[in-house]
């Protein structure tokens, strides 16, 4: 079992560092992490400069470009034989509803799926970290879970883990996505030149957060999991539009 993980937060984010030593009990751990947070990068490819690949005392590699990037890379030529399964995280911040489109975490492992790797996002629903054990544990069961019993590709599993101890966790759910408020307003100040300077706000509250939904299982210390895919067509729009071009 060949495992390939990565991240948004960087190689050096204590998330990504639990994640590798606990996988390696399963199997051939390769880490391959951008050299700094790039959390909100979304499926972004670097494609105006050349990228390097170094190598820390740990042996991780860590690329100065996005999470994309460094999973395109190892899939493209840096690992071979290719992995059996790509793992982003551990996140440090929930990746829920809307989360998903800007998230780097998640763009890591969608560059697996797309191709063709089961491909798996691990975040701790809480900024402080604090019980990175808890999700490093669900990570490597969701993992063991995969190899007895394979998932139907193409496989792509957002996982999102309540920050409490192991023995507080209330469980695991299947879930969709929920859906956020719009953004909080960007925050302005001044630059000591005097120019305005802006900072993007904070996500919005949860709207859609009813049961069944990633925010609903984890409010209730439940972990989520829910499986993605990735296809932007509006099917039900589409004969619409097809009678829509006709008039
Ligand atoms: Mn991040």
């Amino acid at each position: 079992m060949r495992i390939l993980v990565s991240n948004d937060d960087g190689y050096f984010s204590p998330g990504i560092v639990l994640l590798a030593e606990r996988l390696a009990a399963l199997g051939e751990v390769t880490v391959v992490a951008p050299e700094r947070d790039r959390s909100g990068a979304s499926n972004s490819l670097t494609l105006d400069r050349p990228l390097t690949a170094r190598r820390a005392p740990n042996g991780f590699r860590y690329v100065n470009g996005t999470p994309t990037d460094c999973v395109h890379l190892a899939l493209t030529g840096m690992i071979d034989p290719l992995p059996d399964l790509v793992i982003s995280g551990i996140n440090l911040g929930a990746n829920m509803g809307d989360d998903t489109i800007y998230s780097g975490t998640v763009a890591a492992a969608t560059e697996g799926y797309l191709f063709g790797i089961p491909s798996l996002a691990v975040s701790l629903a809480g900024r402080a970290g604090r019980h990175l054990e808890t999700a490093a544990t669900v990570a490597v069961e969701l993992v063991r879970r995969a190899m007895r019993l394979p998932l139907a590709p193409p496989v792509l599993l957002n996982v999102n883990v309540p920050d409490v101890a192991l023995a507080e966790l209330g469980g695991i759910e299947a879930t969709r996505l929920g859906r956020r408020h719009k953004a909080e307003p960007v925050v302005q100040m001044k630059t000591p030149r005097g120019e305005t300077a802006y900072w993007i706000g904070p996500a919005g509250n949860a709207q859609d957060a009813g049961p069944g939904t990633d925010f609903h299982a984890v409010a209730a210390g439940r972990v989520s999991v829910t499986p993605l895919q990735v296809d932007l067509s509006q099917h039900q729009q589409l004969p619409l539009v097809v009678e829509w071009l006709k008039k």
